[in-house]
């Protein structure tokens, strides 16, 4: 660690997802907003706005402390400056950049585990495995979060005795509900800053500096460190019970379902997650929410999010490029592109676009189990599918995706991040949602005018994969199926030339 003195020399350039209290010693700041990363490709106005309304509302809370700059480029403004320094960035191509000026690099902030703990905890790995299980144990033994402390053995014990409560969780959506019935969750209220940034967009697309996909507002996501707080404090109160049971369900008339919304305000940097973690861990001490909820929500963010962003770091920045294990080379269609579900007859599928564009968000599971799967039945090419995961979401980041999307959703990289791929037939959609009710397809029809796109699909998936799956033994039974299937040849030619989907 530097003297404080040098501290007070230098100013700190803080990006986009260092926004929050957590990155901030007291010293002089800086903050710039680079219109040329907006351009860079189509993004989703809701995103372009979250983030726009986020610098520019951190930039006058810090007031007299930060310099804020609105320019072309980050070069035109540290160029030729020797006195700055950065937290350590959060994509490959902002760290390239910070080291390419020579600024003085403090290590990163922001997750549960830090880099080295993640780097010593790999080296510890005898069989060179990552397996995202063996890393979430890991983290709770060493931050105690949920653990009980040591048995008369000398072991650390998970709290319940237990280390996964998924019997629990992962049930179907109430019968015949249109909503979860929870009260709707707490949204920010835009301000003054909010209706600028719009007018800034309006003018940005007109002038062609950037392309805008989807509705702009309201703003539904925090953008400073106190609405971060209030969307916690919302979640824990109508929410967080119900998080471990519904996290995996689905509802046409419940777009937020019981999830909390705190991972755009957490990628941007906003509220720590291990403040999270600690809010969530007490309401369960203190009887307000059961262990299979907490449990599921730490796992999720203690496990997963800490899990996905040092493999981001682990597996290199060619990962998304050189991963393509099941030769998935196909374009992503206008629907997702321009996200138009007018053309869209699947309701699943169209519901979850047409739900993108309005909000720039999904939960999980329609983003794994709707939009990942039809993707991976559809062969699309899944760097590209990655780099849509990032642009589209208000939560999309260039280190939170390439994991999700190539490794777990799509099976690109042969199987380091999951062990199969997740693809499915419309059952699995029909039985953790209401989706298939107002379908004009019949998710257990797999061949003529009725059949379900994504069960014929996933057919015709293990029809066109066989050849690469046939190694890997989880997808023995799946493999065996198709060969039984006595319509085979005409559900993958039916497929083939599917025009409505
Ligand atoms: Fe989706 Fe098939 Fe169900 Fe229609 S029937 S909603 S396409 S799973």
């Amino acid at each position: 660690r530097r003297g404080s003195s040098d501290r007070q020399a230098r100013t700190r350039w803080i990006f986009a997802g260092q926004l929050g209290p957590l990155f901030d010693d007291g010293g002089p700041m800086m903050l710039i907003e680079a219109r040329s990363v907006f351009g860079r490709r189509p993004m989703h106005r809701a995103k372009a706005h979250l983030i726009l309304s986020a610098l520019r509302h951190r930039a006058a809370e810090l007031g007299d402390r930060a310099e804020f700059h609105q320019v072309e480029r980050y070069a035109d403004v540290v160029d030729g400056r020797d006195d700055l320094e950065v937290i350590d960035p959060t994509s490959w191509r902002a760290r390239r950049f910070v080291r390419s000026r020579g600024m003085a690099v403090l290590p990163s902030r922001g997750f549960v585990t830090s880099e080295e703990e993640f780097r010593e905890w790999a080296d510890s790995r005898g069989d060179g495995r990552l397996l995202m299980e063996d890393f979430y144990r890991a983290v709770r033994e060493r931050t105690g979060i949920l653990m009980r402390g040591e048995d008369p053995r000398g072991r650390q014990n998970p709290e319940g005795g237990q280390w996964n409560y998924d019997h629990d969780n992962r049930n179907p959506p109430p019968k015949s509900a249109a909503t979860l019935g929870l009260p709707h969750p707490w949204w920010p209220e835009e301000d003054e800053i909010d209706a600028e940034v719009r007018r800034d967009l309006d003018r940005w697309q007109k002038e062609g500096i950037v392309q805008l996909v989807g509705d702009d507002g309201p703003r539904r996501f925090a953008a400073t460190a106190v609405e971060a707080e209030r969307a916690l404090a919302d979640f824990v109160e109508s929410r967080l019970g119900d998080f471990g049971p519904f996290e995996d369900a689905m509802l046409s008339g419940d777009w937020t379902m019981s999830h909390s919304l705190l991972s755009a305000p957490m990628n941007l940097g906003l509220i720590d997650p291990r403040h999270v973690l600690d809010t969530v861990v007490a309401e369960y001490h203190a009887g307000n929410a059961p262990l299979s909820s907490v449990e599921g929500y730490v796992r999720q963010i203690a496990g997963w999010r800490d899990y996905v962003w040092h493999l981001y770091w682990h597996l290199g920045e060619s990962y998304p490029t050189r991963s393509n294990a099941l030769r998935a080379t196909a374009p992503l269609p206008d629907a997702f592109l321009r996200l138009d579900a007018d053309a869209i007859e699947s309701n699943c599928l169209r519901e979850t676009i047409d739900g993108m564009r309005r909000h720039g968000w999904a939960h999980h599971i329609q983003r794994l189990m709707v939009l990942g799967n039809w993707a991976l039945q559809h062969g699309y090419d899944p760097a590209a599918l990655s780099d849509w995961f990032i642009d589209m979401f208000v939560d999309g980041t260039p280190w939170v995706m390439p994991v999700n999307v190539v490794g777990m959703s799509q099976h690109a990289d042969g199987g380091i991040v999951a062990t199969k791929p997740y693809a499915s037939g419309g059952a699995y959609i029909n039985r953790m949602s209401d989706y298939c009710g107002g379908c004009r397809f019949d998710p257990k029809v797999r061949l003529g005018e009725n059949a379900c796109p994504f069960t014929a699909g996933y057919w015709a998936f293990l029809d066109r994969t066989e050849p690469l799956l046939r190694g890997n033994h989880r997808m023995a039974q799946p493999l065996a199926g198709l060969r039984r299937l006595a319509d085979r040849d005409a559900v993958v030619d039916q497929e083939r030339h599917r025009e409505s989907w």
